[in-house]
Parts: structure tokens; sequence; C-alpha cells
């Protein structure tokens, strides 16, 4: 009896230890780099390659910025180009991330350094599913002066009340300004809240999205009103905004159509180069 009770304990010990081991070697995958969370919906890659595309098309990228989305196979993944100009990402230039900003299969290409702004908000915000940095020239005004950049048309009603500005000196003092680590990324992360976007003091923007329609086309209409605002603000007479209340209509009405209609377009445009 006592026999087999000793031969179960070590026959499940020895199997314990073989599925840890399996477990570890598998996590592990090859020379270090954390195992794939699996081939992701090709549909969704097109969509990143048209998501690169699309913002540079509009200037909202130029050979610096960048676009990620959430794996369709893994929440705690993430995909985006190797360090590459968004206008020339292609299909074999996508790389699986980890939340931690590690890479699965980078094969020795070179990264994007602020990486960590995609990682960190997806760890801070299940409900993100697409991530733009950018760098689009009339919101970065707005994220240097305390005129507060405000929806002045209905395409930017997500805009609402206003947007957070994130100031990489309160968190990690003298800097060169990029979020190129996993603390600066979290500390940006926490300025974004829970709102669609935060400005970047003398750097630029982040852009989040419950899908990359949504990213995409909130980083193109952040663009526009930034821009639209500059223009108002030159006319020199008062102002009149969307108030909270109209901003939050647009919101509740599908903010947009979800930009299926413009996203049919760019993305069309987009995959037919
Ligand atoms: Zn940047």
């Amino acid at each position: 009896m006592s026999f087999t009770i000793r031969s179960t304990v070590s026959f499940c010990l020895a199997l314990g230890l073989a599925v840890l081991l399996g477990l570890s070697a598998s996590r592990a995958g090859a020379q270090g780099a954390p195992a794939s969370a699996g081939p992701p919906d090709p549909e969704l890659i097109r969509d990143l390659i048209a998501a690169n595309r699309t913002l540079a098309e509009h200037g909202i990228v130029d050979a610096f910025g960048h676009v990620s989305v959430r794996h369709n196979l893994d929440p705690n993944r993430f995909l985006m180009s190797v360090s590459r100009a968004p206008e020339l990402v292609s299909e074999s230039d996508i790389v699986e991330y980890t939340l931690d900003a590690e890479p699965v299969n980078l094969r020795g290409r070179s990264q994007y350094s602020e990486r960590y702004i995609h990682a960190e908000i997806y760890k801070a915000r299940p409900d993100v599913n697409a991530v733009v940095h950018n760098h689009s020239p009339s919101v970065i005004p707005f994220g240097v002066s305390d005129v507060p950049i405000r929806p002045v048309y209905h395409m930017a009603g997500f805009i609402g009340e206003g947007l957070p500005i994130f100031d990489i000196r309160e968190a990690s003092g003298i800097t060169n300004m990029l979020v190129n680590d996993a603390q600066r990324g979290s500390a940006l992360a926490a300025d974004l809240g829970d709102r669609p976007a935060v400005l970047m003091r003398g750097h630029g923007v982040a852009v989040t999205g419950p899908s990359i329609p949504f990213a995409v086309g909130r980083s193109v209409y952040l663009e526009l009103n930034a821009a639209i605002q500059l223009q108002a603000i030159g006319l020199g007479g008062s102002i009149t905004f969307l108030d909270a209340a109209e901003a939050q209509a647009v919101l509740d009405d599908g903010e947009n159509r979800s930009y299926e209609r413009p996203w049919e377009l760019w993305r069309r445009r987009a995959l037919e180069q």
C-alpha cells in the first residue's frame, strides 16, 4: 500500500516537473524570446498595414510615428512594425510584442524605441485595442501652450472638454523627450487615464481606440481639429466650441459612425497601392 502511494507521489512529482519544464520551454521560445501567441488574423495585419499607410498619406506620421494593434489571439500581446517609416511598412515587418515591450520575432531587426507607449497603454487600458503615436504638426502647439485643445466641430467630438497633457519632465526630469522605457510609458498611460488621447508636451500625442479605424480616424480628425482651431484663434474673435453635452451626443450617436465610411476608403486606397 505504502509502496503504491510512494510510487503515485513520485509519478505525480515527475509529471509535474515535466509539465513545468515543458511550459517554461514553450514560454521561452526560440533564443530566449517569449513564445508566440500564434499567427494573427491576416485581415488584422492588412488593417495594420493600411493604418500605417493611411497615417502617412494624411501627414499624421512622416518617417517617425507608429501604430499598433492588440493581438486577436491574446490580449497580452500587440503587433507593430519594426523600426521603419510607416509608409513603407509591409506584412513581413510586423513584430509581435509582449506588454513589457519584449519582441517575440524580431530576428535581429531594429525596433521603435518608443514601443513602451503602446505596451503601457495596453496594460493600463483593457478597452484599448489600437494605439497611434505621432507628432502631427497642428497638435503640437496645444501641448506647449495654456490654450487647451477643444472640439471646434462634430468630427472631433471625442475631444470632449479637452485632453490631458503629459509632461515628461514631471515624471522623469530632464530627458531626451522620448518615452523609451516602461517607467515613462506607465507615467504617460497614467496621464491618459480613461481619455481617448493624451498630448505630449514638446513632442506629439498618443491616440487610442477600441479598434484600428477609431485610432486612425481620431488621429486624422484630431490633427484637422487642431488646424481649424488655430485658424479660428487667428480670426481674433471669440470661439464657440462644441459644449460638453454636444460632444457627448456625438459619442452617444456612434462617434462618426465608427469611422466605417472613411476606413473603407482609406483601407482601399492604402492596400491598392
Ligand atoms: Zn515620438
